[in-house]
């Protein structure tokens, strides 16, 4: 401008695909290695700010969505509703698929999602380093957009070690957004709690453990978090169940499914924190907490 200041663009930038087609990866790819999950804003304005990265000009901020489900009760509702909203919201949608794989019907649905979508989409082969023919599978992926009309860019890569496209990627995904004022200041890594963060992780874990059993059927939240003298962090986590039944389930025979999930959340947990954590497990049952609004409400679902 006149005063000669740099403009700045900003913007909200939603990363979806079905579960583990690399979207985790690739964020912390995005962001770099050893984020700080916690800010100095102690609010959490919105859920699912997973991340903020920022240069002297430009800002992203990295929304999560939850996954596309066929809905089956208030919480899939809820989801649906939240997935829409998300992005609606958004700028720019990066949709990651795993390029080790043809399209499954999850695919479909993310695709049918974003398709009519009048906004930059970045459409996003991964894990190239273990695909066997993946030219081929991105031509199955690409044919999902078939009729899209806004402007899409394809990229093919590596979440996992594949710096270089990733960073060509952030750029152009950078080049995309709006001229608008920064959302969060220069420092803020992401606008949730430490304790919501880590509980969405272990969700995340216990989600993939779980998923053939009972689809979102669980919820998670954090209730203690310590430190000590040499750094260890303690988390007190617990998973919540809506039955009896489903609480074995989730403990497995002999606990080892549980362990399973705590240690899985542990791993990402100390990689984000770059300390060694401690993480407590336990699985209680609220029944009906799905259909409860305000049960939804108390866990963060509002
Ligand atoms: P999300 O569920 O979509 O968030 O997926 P995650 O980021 O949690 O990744 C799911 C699994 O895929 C993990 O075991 C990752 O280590 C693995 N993964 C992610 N990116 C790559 C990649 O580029 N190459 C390979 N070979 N594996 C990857
Ligand atoms: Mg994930």
């Amino acid at each position: 401008n006149a005063q000669g200041e740099a403009q700045t663009h900003s913007g909200f930038v939603a990363i979806v695909g079905k579960p583990n087609v690399g979207k985790s990866t690739l964020l912390n790819s995005f962001l770099g290695t050893k984020v700080a999950p916690t800010s100095p804003r102690p609010q959490t304005t919105r859920r699912g700010v997973r991340g903020i990265f920022t240069t002297s000009t430009h800002q992203i901020v990295f929304v999560d969505t939850p996954g596309v489900h066929k809905p089956k009760d208030a919480l899939g509702k809820y989801m649906n509703h939240e997935v829409h909203s998300a992005l609606a919201d958004v700028d720019a949608i990066v949709w990651v698929v795993d390029l080790r794989h043809p399209p499954t019907d999850e695919d479909s649905l993310v695709a049918h999602q974003v398709r009519d979508l009048p906004k930059p989409l970045f459409l996003v082969g991964n894990k190239t380093d273990a695909a066997k023919y993946p030219d081929e599978a991105m031509k199955l992926y690409r044919a999902l957009l078939e009729g899209r009309e806004a402007d899409t860019t394809e990229t093919m890569l590596s979440a996992q070690n594949n710096p270089n496209a990733v960073s060509v990627l952030r750029e152009q995904i950078l080049d995309t957004l709006p001229e608008n004022p920064f959302f969060y200041p220069r420092g803020a890594a992401s606008d949730q709690s430490r304790e919501m963060w880590a509980a969405e992780i272990i969700r995340e874990e216990a989600m993939k453990k779980l998923r053939d059993e009972l689809p979102y059927a669980v919820a998670t939240r954090v209730n203690r978090w310590t430190e000590r003298d040499d750094g260890l962090q303690r988390i007190e986590g617990e998973i919540i169940v809506e039955k009896n039944a489903h609480k074995g389930m989730v403990i497995g025979a002999g606990g080892k499914q549980l362990r399973e999930i705590g240690q899985a959340a542990r791993k990402q947990l100390e990689v984000f924190l770059n300390h060694k954590v401690f993480l407590g497990l336990e699985v209680i049952v609220i029944p009906g907490w799905r259909e409860d609004e305000e049960a939804l409400r108390e866990l963060g679902y509002e």
